[in-house]
């Protein structure tokens, strides 16, 4: 008999993909937690119903939020992920030599277990001396923090669940002031075709805080509209222009002109956020 794992993208459309074997599941404090193999996407790991990550594709995804701000920054040295569990995040933050401490914050342990056990291509940073692991909700983490990072990645869930305190106003204040001057923040901002209306939103509260925020775009396949959003804030700087020379990382999906190229918007897309 054929498994299917389906995922509503939103009412009416919908993402199936035939399942191997399940390789995990269980339910932590905060979500229904689930690891399957799959014939077209490999591993991949499933929160509440919604896929977080997938082997053919996280690349991209962790590519365009991590070196984007890692890169418009001259010198990275201290970076806070908040969220970002499964390690895909801290593994590319780590590829840079600048960086000499990666803090992680998730609020749930079971996802950083889940992929210490599960999940070979996205832990690898979990044992780098650099990283260090939190688990706290990012949202009075952050609060606690003053002026301690270069940059600030946001890897959460979408903004449900124990996800919505990582889309409040409050939580980017938190986040402008655990800032040290020139630094830079990233956050995942969902996908500006399907979900208009909260990429609005949430670009609205971002770009209320910091001098400086800018949305890009780039593909993602296994991701509501197989397209998704990231907002970029700064203190300062102009993040849609790489500051530095990546100093030998191999990227899969990164390239300074694909920095450049995902700055740029489509009308309608741009025309939406000033309007906001
Ligand atoms: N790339 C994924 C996506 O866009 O769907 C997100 C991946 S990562 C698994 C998301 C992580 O955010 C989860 O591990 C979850 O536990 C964490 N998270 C959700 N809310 C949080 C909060 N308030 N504080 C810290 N971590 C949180």
């Amino acid at each position: 008999m054929e498994l299917w794992f389906t995922e509503e993208w939103i009412p009416g459309l919908k993402l199936s993909v035939q399942v191997k074997s399940l390789v995990h599941k269980t339910k932590t404090k905060f979500q229904e937690l689930a690891v399957y193999d799959t014939e077209a996407l490999g591993r991949i790991l499933v929160l509440d119903d919604v896929i977080q990550t997938t082997e053919v594709d996280e690349h991209i995804y962790h590519e365009c939020l991590v070196h984007v701000p890692l890169l418009a920054h001259p010198n990275p040295e201290e970076v806070l992920i908040v969220g970002g569990g499964d390690g895909g995040s801290l593994r590319e933050v780590l590829k840079h030599r600048t960086v000499k401490r990666a803090t992680l914050v998730d609020i749930d342990e079971g996802v950083i277990e889940a992929s210490k056990k599960f999940l070979p291509q996205w832990n690898t940073g979990f044992s780098d001396p650099r990283a260090r692991v939190v688990i706290a909700n990012g949202l009075d983490f952050v609060a606690e923090a003053k002026e301690e990072y270069d940059v600030v990645i946001v890897d959460s869930t979408d903004p449900i669940g124990p996800g919505e305190a990582l889309f409040r106003e409050e939580f980017y204040r938190s986040i402008k002031g655990a800032l040290r001057p020139g630094g830079i923040m990233a956050a995942q901002t969902e996908n500006p075709i399907f979900m208009p209306d909260i990429v609005k939103m949430v670009f609205g509260r971002i770009s209320s805080v910091f001098p400086v925020a800018k949305l890009y775009t780039g593909p993602m396949p296994t991701y509501p509209g197989g397209f998704w959003s990231y907002t970029c804030a700064t203190l300062g700087p102009d993040p849609s222009e790489p500051a530095r020379d990546a100093g030998g990382i191999a990227f899969r999906y990164y390239s300074p002109e694909i920095h450049r190229r995902a700055f740029v918007l489509a009308p309608e897309v741009a025309k939406d956020l000033s309007a906001r």
